[in-house]
């Protein structure tokens, strides 16, 4: 395959939307991914796993090339517009907004360098459901927004999403379907089919499935955890997995056959228990909703939910037995969670179990069977094995977290967090460039480059406090000076060639910050140092007609001309006088000493 070839391919797929991950609301088809696995083997005996895997990491790099672009971000966030129009509900965007906000914020997570930061739409559909792009950009259909009423069941769903991004499960995706392609050629042992299959993998790349079932399974594992540690109630798992599920046959009322477990839709079946069970592990298996309403303690029946605040009895269940397996897993004791107190769930994601337990009658049970849980963890050998094992499984699923978080914040990753922030800034979407030159910052905070780009950001953000509120946000300008000083004093301890493109940096800021004195004055001292680069005098032109300086315009285009300079980037309103007469590199020499 060209790669030009596979380019247009990957780009066109992409950008018209045909590849994104969704919650994948159809039956589960039978090609999954997975049966590739023995592919290898058949693939080592003819001698083509080179070719393949070539084919497939080919694919692969593609699409994440592609995809770590904010340009082409833009353009899968156009197109998705393009196709339904935005929601411009208030109350639908806020909630969207406010969620994802919680999850990217507060949750445990590590984002690929070549991942960009989310971006997200709500669009107008009818269609109930979500997808994350490769470029992460997450759309968000109105109706799912519309029927998820609970924050903690939306959340689910876009910590879903997130996974999808996170893992870069399209990407990943593609290429394993390439490998699949290929082994079910060679299985038939066929040359014919092996061309073939070939040639029209990329050709029907349209057709195939966005994501594999192994991914689906991570996005709502590795989601769940996401969710928690963001701070939701567990419970929006298995709310959010429910209403999924009945969107299969949105005609029937089939809740009992959900809970019941006879469902005749087995992969949204096993996507609700196994969220269920999750929500039940979280605590340490001691709560459990019966019967779709019914919450129990250790095998004792507790209570039974109503409907109320805009949910059904049923999802009201599984936020009180969600309240109650948060609180198990974030407490170490019934003492811990001030009973009688103002603190006692004193957080919105117990909401639904401080209302029920708003009766004086039902509290004091529940305290007593939370205490009996506690001392069951102590004192029961089955309870505290359970509780060991979990809470290992849980370290090492943070431990794995924490090391990968480590790796993508490595120095030598300043680059890819810098390229986004610049990419960013050319788009004025400046509170994104931030993010990443955070991210930069962090990953390499005493490069003055790091610094510079710090300082870049921070003036951008002010030029949009500046133009909303017409004046400076003091915050910011503190900032913005505090790591300008910082990235000089870098600077000073690094070589010419650095402090140069240090200085020239800096000119480049202050221009666009519209400081053209300070611009001025950055750009001289880098001429200082190399007068022989074009740029610096360009930009003291530029700046000096912004100033009002129209000779000192015209002297220093002259001198960018002297130096290599294109004619081009003189302005028209003094193109024929800077034209006239063109300075001799011996002014330019004069100039400096
Ligand atoms: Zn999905």
């Amino acid at each position: 395959m060209n790669k030009m070839d596979l380019r247009k391919k990957v780009m066109y797929t992409i950008s018209t939307g045909l590849l994104a991950g969704t919650l994948s609301l159809a039956p589960m088809g039978a090609s999954s991914v997975a049966e590739a696995g023995g592919w290898d083997i058949v693939g080592s005996i003819l001698g083509t796993v080179s070719q393949a895997t070539a084919e497939s990491e080919a694919v692969r790099y593609e699409i994440l090339r592609w995809s770590n672009s904010p340009k082409n971000q833009q353009s899968t966030l156009d197109s998705s517009i393009s196709k339904n129009g935005i929601d411009t509900d208030v109350e639908h965007n806020e909630r969207v907004s406010r969620v994802l906000n919680q999850l990217i914020d507060r949750g445990n997570y590590a984002m690929e360098p070549n991942s960009l930061p989310f971006r997200w739409r709500v669009i107008n559909s009818d269609e109930w459901n979500a997808g994350c792009y490769p470029t992460d950009y997450i759309e968000v259909n109105s109706a799912l927004v519309k029927d998820l009423t609970s924050d903690d069941a939306l959340a689910g769903v876009l910590a879903h999403e997130m996974i999808h991004g996170l893992h870069q499960h399209m990407a990943n995706d593609a290429a394993q379907q390439v490998l699949y392609q290929y082994g079910a050629g060679l299985l038939t042992m066929n040359a014919d089919y092996i061309q073939a299959t070939l040639s029209n993998y990329l050709t029907n790349y349209v057709t195939i499935k966005n994501t594999s079932n192994i991914s689906e399974a991570d996005a709502d594992e590795s989601g769940f955890y996401l969710l928690a540690s963001a701070g939701f109630n567990p419970g929006g798992f298995p709310i959010e997995t429910c209403r999924m599920a009945q969107m299969d046959k949105s005609n029937r009322g089939i809740l009992t056959e959900i809970f019941t477990g006879v469902y005749d839709h087995p992969a949204s079946q096993k996507r609700f228990n196994q969220a269920e069970q999750r929500m039940e592990e979280y605590g340490y298996n001691h709560v459990k909703v019966k019967n779709g309403n019914e919450v129990y303690i250790d095998g004792q029946y507790l209570m039974t939910a109503t409907e109320g605040n805009g949910l059904e009895d049923w999802e009201n269940a599984y936020l009180i037995a969600g309240g109650i397996s948060k609180g198990i897993h974030d407490y170490h004791s019934a003492y811990a969670w001030n009973f009688g107190s103002k603190d006692f769930l004193n957080d919105r994601a117990y909401d639904t179990l401080r209302d029920a337990l708003s009766n004086a009658e039902l509290a004091a049970k529940f305290q007593t069977m939370l205490e009996n849980a506690y001392s069951l963890d102590v004192t029961d050998k089955e309870h505290r094995n359970t509780k060991v094992k979990l809470k290992q499984a849980e370290k090492e699923r943070n431990d794995k977290i924490a090391a990968h978080k480590a790796e993508v914040m490595a120095p030598e990753n300043a680059g890819a967090y810098r390229a986004h922030c610049d990419s960013y800034l050319d788009m004025e979407l400046n509170k994104l460039a931030f993010k990443e030159a955070e991210k930069a910052l962090t990953a390499d905070p005493n490069s003055y480059i790091q610094n510079g780009n710090m300082a870049r950001a921070y003036s951008a953000l002010n030029d949009d406090y500046k133009e909303k509120h017409d004046s400076f946000n003091d915050e910011y300008s503190r900032k913005a000076i505090e790591f300008n000083e910082k990235a000089l004093n870098i600077a000073n301890s690094n070589s010419i060639n650095d402090t140069y493109w240090l200085y020239t940096n800096m000119a480049l800021y202050q221009q666009q910050a519209g400081n053209y004195t300070l611009s001025n004055e950055a750009a001289l001292t880098a001429i200082a140092m190399q007068p022989d680069k074009e740029k610096n005098y360009r930009r003291i032109g530029y700046n000096s007609l912004k100033l009002g300086d129209r000779e000192g315009a015209i002297k220093y285009y002259k001198m960018c001309l002297a130096h290599g300079g294109n004619l081009s980037s003189v302005p028209e309103e003094i193109v024929a006088e800077v034209q006239a007469n063109s300075t001799t590199i011996d002014d330019i020499i004069s100039d400096n000493e």
